[in-house]
């Protein structure tokens, strides 16, 4: 496995994949791996000849006051997982070396930004769609693979995918989880012992919206306040920073879950924001 560290060597050596007639897929990632990403890079490995996974922590999607300093890295520990999980390359550039000083050029798909995650961080999708844009651009993969746990970020990009004509397929996989059903994480290190122990709630609290719809409760209001209430009742201590239903593509709120809807919600636990997602289908 190749670790590659300049756009430039990463743009030489897919180009020289692809002229030998290889496949590529693409994982980006931040580091810190974890099982999640894990699924992600298997996914990936079996869709095409040639993989690379991008370990980079993306200064341009963190706002002023988040987690950027404080986020948690450990190259070494990422380089043997994805060389063991059958990565051909790892691109961990320095920032320096995906960003010039006057870097001026960003991507925004700001009508599926506004709301949920793009609300209380208004420049993050923008980083996002920038950096994947970037990494794409270099890798020209036939697949990129990326998570559900995002579902924001993901159906940004596709949007933006569609919209510029990009040619790699864009693949969602699905919320891999701890066995107690919190949404792995690698901001999931942050929690203490204790807020970690009483974490899952966020997760049940997603399932009984879902036995709640099942049950034929239709009001996106009243299935908020539930899940409000069951949240207070649960985390005394957490804030929800939303609880919203939306169309799954458009990000659209709905008032009424008569058709696939998404409830996607982030929760505060001291400082640590925490985000999962589950699909009702009304
Ligand atoms: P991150 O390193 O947090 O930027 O995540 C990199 C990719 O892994 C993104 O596409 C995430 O959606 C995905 N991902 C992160 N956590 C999970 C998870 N628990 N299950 C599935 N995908 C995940």
């Amino acid at each position: 496995m190749d670790l590659l560290n300049t756009p430039a060597a990463l743009r030489i050596q897919c180009r020289q994949w692809r002229k030998q007639g290889h496949s590529i897929a693409l994982v980006p990632t931040m580091g810190f791996l974890h099982a999640g990403h894990m699924s992600l890079i298997d996914e990936a490995r079996k869709r095409a000849d040639k993989l690379v996974v991008s370990v980079f922590v993306n200064p341009t999607q963190f706002g002023p006051n988040e987690d950027l300093d404080r986020y948690p890295r450990d190259l070494p520990r990422d380089l043997k997982l994805a060389e063991e999980h059958g990565a051909d390359a790892v691109f961990a550039p320095e920032p320096g070396a995906m960003y010039e000083p006057d870097h001026a050029t960003w991507v925004e798909v700001p009508e599926l930004a506004k709301g949920l995650c793009g609300a209380s961080r208004p420049i993050h999708f923008r980083g996002v769609c920038t950096v994947v844009l970037k990494l794409l651009n270099l890798v020209q993969p036939d697949v990129a693979v990326f998570g559900q746990k995002d579902w924001q970020q993901l159906a940004i990009l596709k949007r933006m995918a569609r919209d510029l004509n990009l040619d790699a397929e864009l693949v969602g996989m699905p919320i891999f989880r701890e066995a107690d059903g919190l949404a792995m994480s690698s901001r999931n290190v942050y929690l203490t012992g204790d807020e970690r122990a009483r974490v899952p709630a966020i997760r049940q609290g997603l399932l009984l919206m879902q036995q709640r719809v099942k049950d034929g409760e239709t009001d996106a209001e009243q299935l908020g306040l539930m899940f409000r209430r069951h949240i207070a009742d649960t985390l005394p201590d957490a804030r929800i920073d939303y609880a919203a239903f939306v169309h799954p593509e458009s990000m659209a709120p709905v008032a009424r879950v008569d058709k696939a809807t998404l409830l996607a919600v982030a929760v505060f636990i001291g400082k640590v924001r925490l985000i999962d997602n589950i699909l009702l289908e009304g």
